[in-house]
């Protein structure tokens, strides 16, 4: 919900983003940058001092005269309880101001079909860490499918059968502190832009391929939900017609031909059929993505031209969010890129632009650098940037 800020909590805000973005930065600094007078400066920096959010560290370089108090922020003084929820695990971090992880809770999601469970042990999780801090911010939450950024309600999830699953709601009964819910591909968009590979780009589209495939899309410097919460839904484009049957009911989807779990399937399939592999010594049903990419840099035909497959697809649809976006970089996340550098070779190799010669070559396509933590960092990410857009308050 959108609460409007005092001219004081404005200030402060801009304050805090420069002491947090290039800190450490001296009041001399901070007076300069925002054109206030010396005054504000003092006044502000002390009430954040006082609640301790920034702390003065060593001692400037002087222009003559004193040597000026450089002031930074203090990340340990609360935490943000970052939570994702997907079809394996249910995994609640407590993070500082930061994103650095001080303690993790993982359960496996084996109940993942039913909301009651799922959402019971979620609370459960989120209670017991927050019980050990002190001074918590709030709980930001990554969730996968069609999610109301503002009521945080699951309209729909086809891997977990659930429709209209209000899970904001649920998760904030009896918390003292704000419940954010976001879909995990934008979580982890917004993520990457405090804290990752995106820092002061103003124009992303973040792939996040996974079990399934997403996408969350910033645009000027703010994440975009769309109309009806889809955008960002690359994983139903079609990409290969008349191919793999998608969960959502469509035939040859990019979820259906590129994702983590396409990508076993395929492979699964194919051992079956006797293509001979090295990863034919074992059963079948227990191949991971991981161990296809260990074979694919091992040589492994059967696994190299599986993922070469998915590559080739992973490219048409970032050639397409190229032309659709135009954004300055295309960042690529999730399970398909955290173990192995092996696929996001590959789709570089297919040099994916758009279709127009104005946009080609300039557009980065990089790799997350927030690994296997992204969707939770980018959880608490929702919390962070209301918190210090509110001036350091929850
Ligand atoms: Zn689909």
């Amino acid at each position: 919900m959108y609460r409007p800020r005092s001219i004081l909590q404005q200030h402060t805000a801009r304050l805090l983003r420069i002491i947090r973005e290039d800190g450490p930065v001296t009041r001399v600094d901070l007076a300069q940058r925002t054109g206030f007078d010396s005054a504000t400066v003092t006044k502000i920096t002390k009430a954040l001092m006082r609640k301790r959010l920034i702390t003065e560290t060593a001692l400037g370089v002087s222009t003559g005269g004193r040597r000026p108090k450089l002031l930074e922020i203090n990340p340990d003084v609360r935490t943000v309880l970052g939570v994702n929820v997907d079809q394996d695990y249910i995994t609640v971090q407590a993070m500082n101001l930061a994103a650095q992880p001080q303690n993790t809770r993982r359960i496996a999601n084996s109940d993942f079909r039913h909301p009651d469970k799922v959402l019971r042990t979620t609370q459960k999780l989120i209670a017991q860490l927050a019980a050990e801090y002190e001074h918590v911010i709030g709980v930001g939450v990554a969730f996968p499918g069609i999610i109301n950024s503002e009521t945080g309600a699951c309209a729909y999830n086809a891997y977990f059968g659930w429709t209209d699953v209000p899970v904001k709601t649920v998760l904030s009964t009896g918390m003292t502190v704000p419940v954010k819910v976001e879909n995990d591909a934008r979580a982890v968009a917004l993520g990457e832009q405090w804290f990752g590979a995106a820092r002061n780009v103003q124009n992303v589209v973040c792939i996040r391929a996974d079990i399934g495939v997403g996408a969350g899309v910033i645009l000027g410097g703010e994440v975009f939900t769309g109309a009806h919460d889809m955008a960002g839904e690359v994983g139903h484009a079609v990409v290969a017609p008349g191919g793999p049957l998608c969960v959502c009911g469509n035939r040859g989807c990019l979820e259906a031909v590129a994702s983590v779990s396409a990508i076993e399937r395929q492979v699964r399939g194919r051992l079956k059929d006797d293509f001979p592999s090295v990863l034919a010594n074992g059963d079948p049903a227990k191949v991971r993505f991981r161990d296809i990419c260990r074979a694919a840099e091992e040589g492994d035909r059967l696994a190299v031209r599986a993922l070469e497959e998915a590559a080739e697809y992973l490219a048409i649809a970032i050639g397409n969010a190229i032309d659709h976006f135009d954004p300055e970089m295309v960042l690529l996340s999730g399970g398909a890129f955290a173990g192995s550098d092996y696929l996001y070779q590959q789709i570089l190799r297919h040099e994916p632009k758009g279709s127009f010669w104005q946009s080609a070559g300039d557009v980065k396509i990089e790799r997350s650098r927030l690994g296997e933590d992204c969707e939770v960092i980018g959880a608490a990410a929702l919390i962070l940037k209301d918190f210090f857009a509110a001036g350091g308050n929850p």
